[in-house]
């Protein structure tokens, strides 16, 4: 059977601890050592399979227990038995049946375009509107707590043609992320450089330190304090003349609407994992648009399969043109999990053109790094 009306027969998930090449500081967290992320493989009656990827940060969207155990108890039900062709039924019953856990929710999406894709050999992109561009700029992060180790890391990403990269601030003093900001300016003046306090900063010295960091003229400045802070978001962004970028405080359309009528951004990260589906991202990155704000393709802590997802999203969207951030991949998981390198070459992620995602997730490293499985695994 090759056509998209077969019924979906498996719904599998792998729980997986990752492990990383170092320590990251952000300004609500640090990871080390691994990263937890689910993956999900649906079968359909021919054989065929579709993948998606939960990636949650605890501090951030939520657990991966969370998002395990969304997938595995409370969405699996209305999944298996239902046509491929259903999905928009099938993802509105999968919101109906379990709320928050986004990130389960956009591995289901993912796995869903990804089965549609290859049973009809078409690209996700394709199913998402069409291609609006053949690659997309890279931004790598620099959150290293020992700064020798984001230098070297900076040298590697030059001979690799990366030209864009976000220093992480927020977790430490201020004197040790104006340090860092010099030296970017100073000594790796071919890079753009953004600036992302992943909401750490305190509301009462916040508006000190983002005019400092400020005067390093980044290309924008992002999240500088809590989610819900809206207000001081607001404030902050009448009060510096870098555009301001909201990350956590803006999941869905719901809280894009809001972001809006409240002047809290200049534009939007935007990420399936917070959005919870392709076409909630995509709304919020119309919403963006048609307010004149910006918009670029954030990730989380994932493995190339997220990232696959993340590029034909931004693939097929031209309004998101602030580049990607599709770097753990490549530069900070010790192994990635797909089949092939996910592609990344002279600081641009190439979109691939395959039916489904492109690549699929290679089943022995599954094994490998696998803590515990799906109950009908
Ligand atoms: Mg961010």
């Amino acid at each position: 059977m090759s056509d998209i009306s077969q019924t979906i027969i498996g719904f599998d998930l792998w729980y997986l601890s990752l492990p990383v090449v170092g320590a990251r500081d952000h300004g609500i967290g640090r990871v080390d050592g691994a990263c937890e992320i689910i993956v999900l493989r649906l079968m359909s009656e021919s054989g065929e399979t579709g993948w998606g990827e939960a990636s949650p940060w605890v501090v951030f969207t939520g657990s991966p227990e969370a998002s395990f155990f969304a997938l595995d108890r409370y969405i699996r039900p209305h999944v298996l038995g239902r046509r491929v062709a259903d999905r928009e039924t099938i993802m509105r019953d999968a919101d109906r049946a379990v709320a928050h856990c986004s990130e389960a929710k956009a591995a289901l999406d993912t796995a869903l375009h990804d089965l549609a894709g290859r049973i009809s050999g078409q690209p996700v992109h394709a199913l998402l509107g069409g291609k609006c561009r053949d690659s997309i700029a890279l931004s790598v992060s620099l959150a290293n707590p020992d700064f020798a180790q984001d230098r070297a890391l900076l040298d590697r990403l030059r001979a690799d043609g990366v030209r864009i990269v976000k220093l992480k601030t927020g977790f430490r003093d201020h004197a040790f992320d104006l340090m860092r900001l010099e030296a970017l300016a100073q000594e790796y003046p071919e890079f753009s450089v953004r600036v992302d306090f992943n909401q750490g900063l305190a509301p009462e010295d916040a508006l000190d330190r983002v005019r400092d960091v400020a005067q390093f003229k980044p290309d924008f400045i992002e999240q500088p304090v809590r989610a819900p802070l809206y207000d001081l978001m607001a404030e902050i962004r009448q009060s510096v003349d870098v555009p301001l970028l909201a990350d956590e405080s803006v999941f869905g359309p719901e809280d894009m609407a809001r972001a809006v009528r409240d002047g809290i951004c200049d534009g939007v990260s935007v990420k399936v994992m917070k959005s919870g589906s392709f076409a909630r991202a995509k709304a919020v990155a119309a919403m963006a648009a048609a307010n004149g704000l910006g918009a670029y393709g954030g990730d989380m802590f994932e493995s190339g399969l997220a990232h696959l997802a993340g590029a034909h999203l931004i693939a097929s969207t031209p309004s998101i043109d602030l580049g990607c951030e599709f770097y753990q991949a490549k530069y900070y998981l010790a192994e990635d999990i797909l089949e092939t390198p996910f592609p990344c070459e002279g600081g641009r992620v190439q979109i691939p053109d395959g039916p489904g995602l492109g690549i699929r997730p290679d089943l022995d490293k599954l094994e490998h790094y696998s803590l515990s499985k799906g109950l009908a695994a």
